[in-house]
């Protein structure tokens, strides 16, 4: 079975902010767990390049929508290359492959006679893309996210029957695995307790948009264009893309990480529209928090926002990856402070990991000819049980997408493992030649125990991960299983070590 995972399609008016880049590190963790556990997996990301607001950002700038669109297109792919994101596909909405999976999806939906032309008035937010609920309950015709001025808008529009799924929807709902977190499936429900309403699938006098085939002054509206790039991602690249060969390719989707501003988007519209399609809805929508930055909101007004760019350059992009992915629990709101940032930095991987790896391989290499110790027997020990549990922690946490308490559980395991080499204190046994063969059991005990970080540490840090492994002698393991690998005392005795190294250099606070 194929593993197919997604971020949203990130809107194309500015590059990625940190909320774009958090997104993608889950899953990019994610799809990189699942590939080592023997998933064939199916990363999907990419742009959602339609809408009026596009179109306004390109003619400010002087350019046409299209060209627009190439660039930020093209920044956001760099910026997953070097965030090393191992993204399979890269969907743009403005691409044949994506336009003809929307055409045949309309088909469908039509011959499942949920398309009707009908009236749509109210006040528009262009910001959103979409028609505020009553404003006249607001004290000004202003949009609550964006505070600029609505527009009003009266228009004839293509509708999608969504009243039509309630059942459908509610039944899906109730699958206690379709939504999480928990708090944000009962907010679904209760929305879709209230009654579901027909909501509008095109727009007229909008050109920066895919035209709907029977209507052609009409463009299709953002949600029946972007959220089929999901779909239209998995066949693109094939000569034949087409709907059907996305769908035989392994559709559903298995998970669909997302920010929870869009939680009703994907767990509502989206699996009607597929039900509607005669396809099957994803398996999990997941919906994960905001990021704040030293407890404030960011947002132009306050200049407080984050440039991801900026921390990739300052602190490279697996420190950035470690604090996200540790420190926030998946769901949850998270908050970016700087000095938390560097002294978790410092603690966890230059000193807990980075030093218990520098120190025990310089003494391997003092006393054992550069080599890891031959030892007489790896009996059971404290710490093969330590490894153990952490292993089957780990593996039960990040199967159920707990990522901060897999990442937590190395961590953990590595503090432990320091405590074992301070109590046993080797540089004080090897005075005695009569304790040689203790000295050469703490040291092997020691380095496998890294060895078994360096295994487990690969989806979240992946170039950490090589670092450890390569210290150790241990250089092909991509060859091996990685399940296999995590068994105790894998690590031969007699191998040959590398020279010391910091592999993470300590962060300064400025
Ligand atoms: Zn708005």
């Amino acid at each position: 079975m194929t593993f197919i995972i997604t971020t949203p399609l990130y809107y194309v008016n500015d590059k990625p902010h940190l909320g774009s880049v958090y997104t993608t590190i889950i899953c990019d963790s994610i799809a990189r767990y699942k590939r080592l556990r023997g998933e064939k997996v199916i990363f999907i990301t990419g742009v959602d390049e339609h809408g009026l607001k596009i179109q306004r950002t390109a003619l400010n700038n002087g350019v046409s929508p299209k060209e627009h669109c190439d660039t930020i297109s093209d920044i956001f792919k760099n910026n997953w290359l070097e965030w090393n994101i191992s993204f399979n596909k890269f969907i743009r909405t403005t691409s044949q492959e994506h336009e003809k999976v929307v055409h045949e999806f309309y088909e469908k939906v039509k011959a499942s006679n949920d398309i009707y032309m009908g009236e749509q008035k109210g006040w528009y937010c262009v910001g959103c893309e979409e028609f505020k609920d009553n404003p006249d309950n607001s004290p000004s015709y202003k949009c609550p996210i964006h505070k600029k001025n609505l527009e009003w808008k009266n228009e004839t529009n293509l509708f999608f029957r969504l009243s039509k799924y309630q059942a459908a929807i509610e039944e899906l709902i109730q699958d206690q695995e379709f939504i999480e977190p928990k708090e944000r499936r009962n907010e679904i429900i209760n929305f879709v307790s209230k009654g579901l309403k027909d909501f509008s699938i095109s727009r007229t006098n909008l050109d920066w948009g895919i035209r709907v085939p029977d209507h052609l002054n009409h463009t299709f509206y953002v949600w029946f264009d972007a959220l089929l790039g999901y779909v239209s991602a998995i066949s693109s690249g094939d000569s034949n893309y087409s709907l059907d060969l996305s769908i035989k390719s392994g559709w559903p989707a298995s998970l669909h990480i997302i920010g929870k501003d869009i939680l009703r988007f994907h767990a509502i519209y989206w699996p009607a529209m597929l039900i509607s399609a005669g396809m099957k809805p994803p398996k999990k929508i997941f919906g994960h928090g905001f990021l704040t930055r030293e407890g404030q909101k960011m947002g132009k007004s306050l200049g407080n926002i984050l440039d991801p760019e900026i921390l990739l350059n300052k602190y490279g992009q697996e420190s950035v990856r470690w604090y996200l992915l540790k420190d926030i629990s998946l769901g949850s709101d998270g908050d970016f402070q700087d000095r938390r940032f560097v002294d978790i930095i410092n603690n966890d991987l230059a000193n807990t990991i980075g030093n218990l790896l520098n120190r025990t391989i310089s003494m391997s290499c003092k006393w054992f000819n550069n080599q890891t110790p031959s030892i007489s027997e790896k009996n059971n020990n404290e710490i093969i049980t330590l490894a153990n549990n952490s292993i089957k922690n780990y593996l039960n946490y990040f199967d159920n997408y707990k990522i901060d308490k897999a990442t937590n559980e190395i961590l953990n395991f590595a503090i432990n493992v320091n405590l074992y080499l301070n109590k046993k204190e080797p540089w004080s046994l090897i005075k005695d030649d009569n304790n040689i063969n203790d000295v050469k059991l703490i040291i092997y005990n020691v380095l496998e125990a890294t060895r078994i970080i360096g295994i487990l540490i690969k989806p979240i840090l992946p170039e950490f991960s090589n670092k450890i492994l390569a210290q150790l002698g241990e250089n092909d393991i991509a060859n091996k299983n990685w399940e296999e690998s995590l068994k105790w005392g894998l690590l031969p005795e007699s191998n040959k070590l590398q020279k010391p190294i910091p592999i993470i250099n300590k962060l300064d606070y400025e």
